[in-house]
């Protein structure tokens, strides 16, 4: 009965790994034709200087409107893209459509662009990013580009040849989802870095003062600080959180207390020209 009940669960098992397997290959063959379809689109959330609460910049995120299962997330479709090859265009309409509509904006305000660590081994991203901000007008210091700790696992002279050569544009360069990837500090000692972002996980666990976590992000704002790096903390739902955050020095701040991502039209509604600050909102937590 016990061979007869594993051999179930293993057939069970392998239908279901078969299931998962079909289910990504069709979204594989919908994601070719997504962008040539016109099924993508950025939304932009606000980075709001902590102090003063200023919006200093906005994040890009990509969204997938798909006609059936309507949006599918990027933490779903960009490792599938990355897989496919398909990052490559993707990450090419991303950055022209986000130069493209920042350059129109009624404020100056900073676009912060996701580059996959695929985009950046490829030799062609500097020509790629110049050409986006030529074509558009898009002043470089607008443009910050996200670049996740990963990058360094590659070759690292390729890698300082790249950094090198977007420094060389005039482009700001942030380093995404700090604290969860990489183990080495050594390449923060090379690596041009004009901002550290806090991953959320860290926020997470960070509200009550003198937790572990609070210490942790208050090593990162030290760490930043001396190498004079700003910081942004990912992922703030809450007043306590950002009262924490900003006991903690860290310089920005991204998250729903502030704002959700929003479509461009929403953000054009709501920025204002020159300066732009805006009021946290949120569940404060007893
Ligand atoms: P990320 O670059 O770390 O982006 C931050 C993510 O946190 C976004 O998720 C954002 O919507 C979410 N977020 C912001 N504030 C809060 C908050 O207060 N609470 C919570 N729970 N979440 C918050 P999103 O848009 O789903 O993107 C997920 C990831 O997908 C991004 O993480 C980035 O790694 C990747 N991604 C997004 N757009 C692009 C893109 O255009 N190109 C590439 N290569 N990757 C992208
Ligand atoms: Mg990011
Ligand atoms: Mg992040
Ligand atoms: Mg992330």
């Amino acid at each position: 009965a016990a061979k007869g009940s594993g051999r179930g669960r293993f057939r069970f098992y392998s239908s279901d790994l078969h299931q998962a397997a079909e289910d990504r290959r069709v979204l594989e063959e919908d994601l070719r034709d997504a962008l040539a379809r016109g099924q993508m689109e950025l939304n932009y959330q606000p980075i709001v200087n902590a102090k003063t609460n200023m919006v200093t910049g906005v994040e890009a995120l990509i969204r997938w409107n798909h006609p059936e299962r309507g949006a599918i997330s990027p933490s779903i479709f960009v490792p599938i893209a990355e897989e496919a090859n398909l990052i490559w265009p993707i990450g090419e309409w991303v950055l022209r459509r986000a130069c493209e509509e920042a350059a129109r904006w009624p404020s100056k305000l900073r676009v912060a662009v996701n580059v996959s660590p695929i985009q950046f081994a490829n030799e062609e991203l500097p020509k790629i990013v110049a050409n986006a901000l030529a074509t558009t007008g898009l002043a470089p210091d607008r443009l910050e580009l996200e670049i996740t700790e990963s990058v360094f696992l590659g070759d690292s002279n390729e890698t300082a040849r790249m950094f090198k050569a977007l420094k060389g544009l005039g482009v700001r360069l942030a380093l995404d989802d700090f604290g969860t990837g990489y183990s080495s500090l050594g390449y923060l000692q090379s690596a041009p870095f004009d901002k550290i972002k806090i991953d959320q996980s860290f926020v997470r666990g960070a509200t009550v003062q003198g937790s572990r976590n609070g210490a942790i992000i208050a090593a990162i704002v030290a760490l930043a600080e001396a190498l004079e790096m700003e910081t942004t903390a990912e992922g703030i739902e809450s007043l306590d959180q950002l009262d924490l955050i900003r006991k903690l020095n860290v310089s920005h701040v991204q998250g729903f207390v502030y704002s959700q991502p929003v479509p461009q039209a929403e953000l054009v509604e709501r920025a204002e020209a020159g300066s732009w600050s805006i009021k946290p909102a949120g569940p404060a937590k007893q």
